[in-house]
């Protein structure tokens, strides 16, 4: 474990931007964790955890110690009749972990196939896809305060989680490491493929009693379809969060654009945000070496040599259009350097 310096982040994040950081550590243990923390350079730099660099916009070189969770392992460490406790280091990769509960035909993860990154961040954001969250069957998680090396376990309601939010994105943000999660996970599935496209797609495919392998292939097929692989087009996934309104302004915004789309909750409605970006025309536009995905108007990709300065001024432009036209403010779902 050795801190080095002046160190190149190019395939260290899905946009594949050219950039690096000042000082940077890679960790495989609790142990090497706190030696790193106990450094002059750890104390009087600024700190960023990063897993799979799949959330991150990085538009200038990081000035601080960059500290790279590799802490892995996955086991079972508890079950009942109806539940087994899986956990994980924050190090490991979130599809391997899908894959090992797919493996053991638990429930709860299907539906949250092929999310790029590492176990340890999907509790920051409380990751999300086709109607299932991680709050769903996060038992709990321990992480290491950077302030002092010491361990701390959070329930779940201690991280309190929203939508792509939790704690670690408001007051305790940048406080602490992650380094494993436990889950909840049912030994009886109770499948959800209430989205729409899992329902036809396994239609199509005539799976009448769909397994937990079935809904995980429909969802990676799907996500395959629509959303460009960071391997081959940099991107970091959807770059805003699906906006929330009154209803009341909504049904105001219905009066003027009659076909936007809503999920009522109560007295709020989430907009899509792709909707809202393809209407004001921002859809496969392309700015020399960046641009909005031709299929997903959400991802902004880079094509190549794109900085990170010109994705973050064309999320701007976005933003600022969105805002003129519908009178909704976007709110970056990435985190932005
Ligand atoms: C093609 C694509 C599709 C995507 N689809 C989805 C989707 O459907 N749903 C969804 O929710 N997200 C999606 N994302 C976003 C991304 O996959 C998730 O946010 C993921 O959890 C990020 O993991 P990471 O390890 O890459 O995090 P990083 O990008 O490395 O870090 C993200 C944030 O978490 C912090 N962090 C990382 N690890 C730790 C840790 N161990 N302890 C404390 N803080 C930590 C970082 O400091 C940073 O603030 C997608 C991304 C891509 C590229």
């Amino acid at each position: 474990m050795e801190i080095l310096q002046d160190y190149p982040l190019q395939n260290l994040n899905t946009f594949g931007i050219t950039v690096s950081s000042r000082y940077f550590v890679s960790i495989s243990s609790i142990n090497q964790l706190k030696e790193v923390l106990a450094t002059d350079i750890a104390k009087t730099n600024s700190l960023l955890i990063m897993g799979g660099g799949s959330n991150i916009l990085f538009t200038r070189q990081y000035q601080g110690l960059i500290i790279l969770n590799q802490i892995k392992g996955i086991e079972t460490t508890d079950e009942s009749e109806d539940y087994k406790l899986i956990s994980a280091g924050g190090g490991e990769n979130w599809q391997d972990l899908v894959d090992f509960t797919l493996d053991a035909n638990l429930g709860g993860l299907e539906n949250l196939s092929l999310i790029p990154g590492s176990v340890g961040a999907a509790p920051i954001q409380n990751i999300g896809a086709y109607c299932a969250e991680l709050k769903d069957v996060m038992e709990s998680l321990t992480a290491i305060e950077l302030a002092t090396g010491e361990e701390r376990i959070f329930s779940n309601a201690e991280c309190d989680f929203g939508y792509r939010n939790s704690v670690f994105k408001k007051e305790l943000k940048d406080k602490y490491l992650i380094t494993n999660v436990s889950l909840r996970l049912s030994k009886k599935p109770n499948l959800n493929t209430s989205y729409g496209a899992i329902n036809s797609l396994l239609e199509e495919k005539g799976i009448n009693n769909p397994t937990v392998k079935d809904v995980s292939n429909a969802v990676i097929e799907i996500r395959q379809s629509k959303l460009p692989d960071p391997a081959q087009l940099g991107n970091a996934g959807s770059f805003f969060k699906n906006p929330v309104v009154d209803k009341i302004d909504y049904e105001g915004l219905k009066l003027i654009f009659s076909n936007i789309r809503g999920y009522i909750n109560g007295e709020q409605v989430k907009i899509p945000a792709a909707w809202l970006i393809e209407q004001c025309g921002w859809k496969g536009r392309r700015f020399g070496h960046v641009g909005v995905h031709d299929k997903q108007p959400l991802v902004l990709v880079n094509y190549g040599d794109g900085k990170g300065e010109e994705i973050k001024n064309l999320a701007e432009d976005i933003k600022a259009s969105v805002a003129e036209k519908f009178g909704i403010e976007l709110e970056a779902e990435i985190r932005i350097i």
